[in-house]
C-alpha cells in the first residue's frame, strides 16, 4: 500500500506561526489562539498540530504519529525554553493541556486533557513550587481521571464512586473540600482502577502520556457524539481536528485564582455589557460542570476590579479585531489574567439583530457584513410568540402549521361563544372540524384556532393568517364531538374550558399551559437592521393586504406596495354576505345591478381607506376570484329550513319562495371541482356587470382621493386568465368602466390593468396575454396546484408528507417553489411576457412570496417584487438582501 504520509509536510505550528485565517489547518481554537498571541494578549505559550496531520492519521494510523513525533518533541523543547520549565522535570515541571479544535466549532463534542505531565514525582515538585500540596494532588487526581477516561476509555463512574465514598466518609459535599491526606489515598486508588481496567499501569512517562493524548484527540474526531453532531449540523466528516498543546495555567491555586467564561455582549438580549460567569479557585471545566454554582461576571467587579477592567479591555479588543461578538475562556492564576480561547459567540435571534445593528453604529462592521449576520429564519423566530424550545414538553397531536405563533387558552367549540368570550378579553382556543365564512365573527376573537380538517388554504388557515392568529389546521388525530363539547386524541380527552396550547409555527398541540416566549424585539433595532438589508436588495417586498389594518401593519413593516388586495373578503362580513347573495341569486340583470350597486358603495369605502393608508405606493386590487357558491349557504341547510316552513304550513310564503330560488341557484352552481370551475375571470366574462361594478368602485375611490390630493397608485388585476382573448375582452370592459367614472369626477385618471399568471396555459401564452396586460403577478398557489395536478387540501394530511419523505418532492411544493416545474413555467412567462412588452411589471403574490428559497428564485428570474402576508415582510426583506448577496440559493 502506498503511504499517504507526505514527507516534508509541515504538521506542527508554533502560535507565532499561525493566524486567524488558518482555521482550516489549525482549527478554530488553534487559529484564534495564534491570532490572540500576535495581538499581544496574555495567552500561554503553545503549538498546534494541524488538521492535515489528523486527516493523515485517519488514513494511516500510528505510522503518522511516529513521523510526527520528532517535531512534537522539538516543539516541546521550545515550550520548555520559553517557560523555563522542564517536561517531566522534578524541580520545575512543565504541564500542558492537549486540546481538540475543529475548523468548524463543535463545542464539547471532542476531547481535551488538562494537567498532562504529572506523575508520582512531578506532583511533588508542583506541590513544592506552589507551596500548596493539596492543589498539586488535586491536579494529579483530575489528570488521572481525565486521561483514563479520554485516552484509555475507562468509565468515569469508577472514579466518581471512589470520590463519593470519600466524601461520604468525611461528611462533605464538594470535591474541593477533600483534604490532602484523602487525595493521596484517592490517587493510589485511581491508579489501581487504571491498572485493573486497562491492564497496564498508569503511564508515568510524560512523553508517553503526551503521545497517547495526541492520538486520543485525533481519535475523538470520530467518537460517537462528534459524528452525530456533524450529521445534525451538516459538517463534513473529513475535516479532522487540530491538536493544540499549551502550557497549563492554574485557576485553582487559591482565592486569588479563578476561571470563567465571558461573552463580550449579552448573548440573549444583545445588550452591550459583559456577560458570563466565573468561579474562584477552580480549573477549566469546573465552570460548566455545574458542581459549584458560578458567580455572574458582574460580581468580579467587587472581587477583583483590576481583572474585571482588564477583561473589559480584552473583550473590546477581541470584538474589534474579530469584528463579532466573542465567547471567551479565561483563567486567573495568582492575580494574572490568561486568555485561553475566543470564538464568535452563539446568540439568540433577538441578540443577533441588535448586535448587527449596534456594531454598524459603533463602526465595528459595515452594513453588508451586518446584514449577513442574521438569517431569515432567525427573523422569523423574532416575530411570533413561541413555545419555549427549552421546555420539556410532549404534544398530544400535530396538525398543519397554518398561521405562526403560539397561543394558550380555554377550549371553546361554539363560534358565537368564542366571539362573546373573546370580546370580553378571555383567551379562548376555538376548536372546530373546519370553519366557514359565516364563522368569521368568532374566529377573529379567538386567541388561537384548531381544526381537524382542511389544509394551508382552508378558510380557517387563510383567515387566521390574515388576522395574525396562531392556527393549526388538518389535525386529523383530533376527534371533535361538537354536541358533547369535547375532543379526544387517542386516550386523551379535552373538554370545553380545559386549557390547551397550540403552536402555529410547528403545528403542535399541547395539553395545558405551555411556557411561551414573547417576541420581544426592540423595533428600533429591527427597523435599522432591515433598512440596511434593503440597501443590498434588488427585489422589492410588497404585501398581500385585504383590510386597512393589514395595510397599516404592512407599511409599518416596510412594504413597498400592496401586491394583492383581495376583494372577496370584503363580501364575507355578514352584512355584505346577504347583499352578495342577492347578486348571485338575481335572475334578471336589473335585480343584480341593484344589489351590485349597494355592494359597490360599501366596497368603495373599503378601497378609500386602504388606498389612503398606502398613498404614494402601488396597490393592486384583484377582481372577484372564488367560485360564487362560496358565498352561498349550504344546500342542505336551506332545504332543511324550507322543509320546516312547509311543515308549518308556510310553504307558499315569500320567505319560502326566496329559499326555493336560493336552493335552485345553489344547485345550479354546484360544481364537482370548484377550483377548476366557474371562478376567476370566467365570472367577469359571463357576468360582466360584476367586474364592471368592482372596477367602478375602485375608480370612484381613487378619484375621490385624487380630488383630495392623495397620491394613489392603484392597479386592477384579473384572476385566472388562460387566454389572450379573456384578457382582451376584460381589459376593454374595465377600461370603459374606469373612464366613465373618471369623467364623472372630471379627472382623466386611468389605471394599469394586469393579470395573474396562475395557470400553465397562461405561462405558455404569456406573450399573447402581455399584449393586453400592463403587469403579471404569479399566483403560485394555483399555479402549483394546476402544474402538479395536485389539490393542496387533498394532498396535505394525505400523500404530501409521504411524497416529501420518499424524496419524490424534495420539499413541500406549496411552501417552497417547485423550481423544475412551476419555476420553469414562471421563467417562460417572464421571458415571453417581456418579449411582448419590455417594461412589463412582474411580481409574485402566492404564499411562496414569503419563503426565503422561493424569494431567491424570484430574484434570479428577474421579478420586480415579491408580495407576501404582512407578518412575513421582515423575513422577505432579509431574504431579498441575502439573495442579492449570494447567500441564498
Ligand atoms: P472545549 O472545546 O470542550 O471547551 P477546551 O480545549 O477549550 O475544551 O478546554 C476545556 C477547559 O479547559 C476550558 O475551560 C479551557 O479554558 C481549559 N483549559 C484548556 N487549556 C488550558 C490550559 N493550558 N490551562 C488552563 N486551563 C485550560
Ligand atoms: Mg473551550
Ligand atoms: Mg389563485
Amino acid at each position: 500500500m502506498m503511504s499517504v504520509i507526505k514527507t516534508g509536510v509541515k504538521y506542527v505550528y508554533r502560535f507565532d506561526e499561525g493566524n486567524a485565517g488558518m482555521v482550516d489547518l489549525l482549527g478554530g481554537k488553534g487559529a484564534n489562539l495564534a491570532e490572540m498571541k500576535s495581538l499581544g494578549l496574555p495567552v500561554p505559550n503553545g503549538f498546534i498540530i494541524s488538521t492535515e496531520a489528523c486527516r493523515a492519521y485517519m488514513k494511516e494510523g500510528l505510522g503518522l504519529l511516529d513521523q510526527l513525533w520528532p517535531k512534537v518533541v522539538e516543539h516541546m523543547h521550545y515550550l520548555e525554553h520559553v517557560s523555563g520549565k522542564t517536561f517531566g522535570g522534578e524541580e520545575n515541571p512543565l504541564l500542558v493541556s492537549v486540546r481538540s479544535g475543529a475548523p468548524i466549532s463543535m463545542p464539547g463534542m471532542m476531547d481535551t486533557i488538562l494537567n498532562l505531565g504529572l506523575n508520582d514525582r512531578t506532583v511533588l515538585a508542583l506541590a513544592e513550587n506552589s507551596r500548596d500540596p493539596r492543589f498539586a494532588h488535586d491536579c494529579y487526581r483530575r489528570f488521572i481521571q481525565m486521561f483514563a477516561n479520554v485516552v484509555l476509555g475507562i468509565d468515569l463512574d469508577h472514579f466518581e464512586k471512589v470520590l463519593s465514598e470519600h466524601k461520604k466518609q468525611l461528611n462533605i459535599k464538594f470535591d474541593h473540600q477533600i483534604p490532602e491526606e484523602n487525595l493521596a489515598k484517592i490517587i493510589s486508588h485511581f491508579k489501581e482502577i487504571v491498572k485493573s481496567e486497562s491492564g497496564e499501569p498508569f503511564p508515568q512517562d510524560p512523553w508517553a502520556q503526551l503521545k497517547m493524548a495526541i492520538e486520543a484527540v485525533f481519535r475523538s474526531w470520530n467518537n460517537k457524539r462528534a459524528v452525530t453532531y456533524r450529521k445534525i449540523a451538516n459538517i463534513p466528516d473529513d475535516l479532522g481536528t487540530a491538536v493544540t498543546v499549551m502550557e497549563m495555567v492554574f485557576g485553582n491555586l487559591g482565592s486569588d485564582c479563578g476561571t470563567g467564561v465571558l461573552f463580550s455582549r449579552n448573548p440573549s438580549t444583545g445588550d452591550k455589557e459583559l456577560f458570563g460567569e466565573f468561579l474562584i479557585n477552580a480549573q477549566g471545566e469546573d465552570v460548566v460542570a455545574g458542581i459549584r454554582t458560578p458567580q455572574p461576571i458582574g460580581a468580579l467587579k467587587e472581587v477583583s476590579p483590576h481583572i474585571y477592567e482588564e477583561l473589559k479591555i480584552v473583550a473590546e479588543k477581541l470584538e474589534r479585531h474579530f469584528k463579532d461578538m466573542q465567547d471567551i475562556e479565561f483563567t486567573v492564576e495568582r492575580g494574572k489574567l490568561y486568555i485561553l480561547q475566543t470564538r464568535n459567540g452563539k446568540r439568540t435571534a433577538k441578540a443577533a439583530v441588535r448586535i448587527a445593528s449596534d456594531m454598524v453604529k459603533e463602526g465595528i462592521v459595515d452594513a453588508r457584513t451586518a446584514v449577513t449576520r442574521v438569517t431569515p429564519k432567525e427573523i422569523e423566530q423574532l416575530l411570533h410568540r413561541q413555545v419555549d424550545p427549552s421546555a420539556d414538553l410532549s404534544s398530544i397531536a400535530e396538525g398543519i402549521a397554518a398561521s405562526p405563533g403560539a397561543a394558550t387558552g380555554k377550549v371553546v367549540f361554539d363560534v358565537d361563544e368564542a366571539e362573546e368570550r373573546g370580546k370580553s378579553g378571555e383567551p379562548v382556543i376555538l376548536v372546530r372540524p373546519e370553519t366557514t365564512p359565516e364563522d368569521i365573527h368568532g374566529l377573529s376573537r379567538a386567541a388561537g384556532l384548531l381544526t381537524s380538517r382542511g389544509g394551508q388554504t382552508s378558510h380557517a388557515a387563510l383567515v387566521a393568517r390574515s388576522l395574525g392568529i396562531p392556527c393549526v389546521v388538518g389535525c386529523e388525530a383530533v376527534n371533535i364531538d361538537l354536541i358533547g363539547e369535547r375532543f379526544t386524541v387517542g386516550e386523551f380527552t379535552v373538554k370545553k374550558d380545559d386549557v390547551i396550547t397550540i403552536d402555529g409555527t410547528s403545528g403542535k398541540v399541547y395539553p395545558g399551559e405551555a411556557p411561551l416566549i414573547e417576541p420581544s424585539m426592540h423595533e428600533e433595532y429591527l427597523h435599522h437592521f432591515l433598512d440596511m438589508a434593503d440597501m443590498f436588495a434588488r427585489l422589492q417586498v410588497w404585501a398581500n393586504c385585504d383590510t386597512p389594518e393589514e395595510a397599516r401593519q404592512a407599511r409599518k413593516l416596510g412594504a413597498k406596495g400592496v401586491g394583492l388586495c383581495r376583494t372577496e373578503h370584503m363580501f364575507r362580513e355578514s352584512d355584505r354576505l346577504s347583499i352578495m347573495q342577492q347578486v348571485i341569486v338575481a335572475e334578471k340583470v336589473e335585480d343584480r345591478m341593484d344589489a351590485l350597486e349597494k355592494l359597490a358603495r360599501l366596497q368603495k369605502d373599503d378601497f378609500v381607506e386602504i388606498f389612503e393608508v398606502m398613498q404614494g405606493l402601488p396597490v393592486i386590487v384583484r377582481l372577484l376570484d372564488p367560485p360564487l357558491n362560496e358565498f352561498l349557504p349550504k344546500g342542505k341547510d336551506v332545504a332543511k329550513k324550507l322543509a320546516q316552513l312547509w311543515s308549518e304550513g308556510r310553504g307558499e310564503s315569500p320567505e319560502a319562495q326566496r329559499l326555493e330560488i336560493l336552493l335552485k341557484r345553489i344547485e345550479g352552481l354546484q360544481e364537482g371541482n370548484p377550483m377548476l370551475g366557474f371562478r376567476g375571470c370566467r365570472i367577469g366574462v359571463l357576468y360582466p356587470e360584476i367586474y364592471e361594478a368592482q372596477a367602478k368602485a375602485i375608480a370612484q375611490a381613487a378619484c375621490e382621493l385624487i380630488k383630495r390630493g392623495v397620491d394613489v397608485k392603484v392597479k386592477i388585476m384579473v384572476p385566472l386568465v388562460a387566454t389572450g382573448q379573456e384578457m382582451c375582452m376584460l381589459r376593454a370592459n374595465i377600461e370603459k368602466a374606469v373612464a366613465e367614472i373618471a369623467e364623472s369626477y372630471g379627472e382623466n385618471w386611468r389605471c394599469k390593468i394586469g393579470t395573474m399568471i396562475e395557470l400553465p396555459r397562461a405561462a405558455i401564452v404569456a406573450d399573447e396575454i402581455a399584449e393586453y396586460a400592463d403587469f403579471f403577478s404569479f399566483g403560485t398557489n394555483d399555479l402549483t396546484q394546476t402544474t402538479l395536478g395536485v389539490s393542496r387540501d387533498d394532498a396535505e394530511g394525505k400523500f404530501l408528507a409521504a411524497y416529501v419523505r420518499l424524496g419524490i418532492y424534495t420539499e413541500d411544493p406549496f411552501r417552497t417553489l417547485d423550481r423544475k416545474g412551476v419555476g420553469a413555467l414562471m421563467k417562460m412567462a417572464v421571458e415571453k411576457g417581456r418579449s411582448a412588452k419590455k417594461d412589463l411589471e412582474l411580481g409574485i403574490c402566492g404564499e411562496h412570496g414569503g419563503d426565503p428559497s422561493s424569494i431567491a428564485f424570484c430574484d434570479r428570474i428577474g421579478l420586480d417584487y415579491v408580495s407576501c402576508s404582512a407578518m412575513r415582510i421582515p423575513v422577505a426583506r432579509l431574504s431579498a438582501a441575502h439573495s442579492s448577496l449570494g447567500l441564498l440559493n
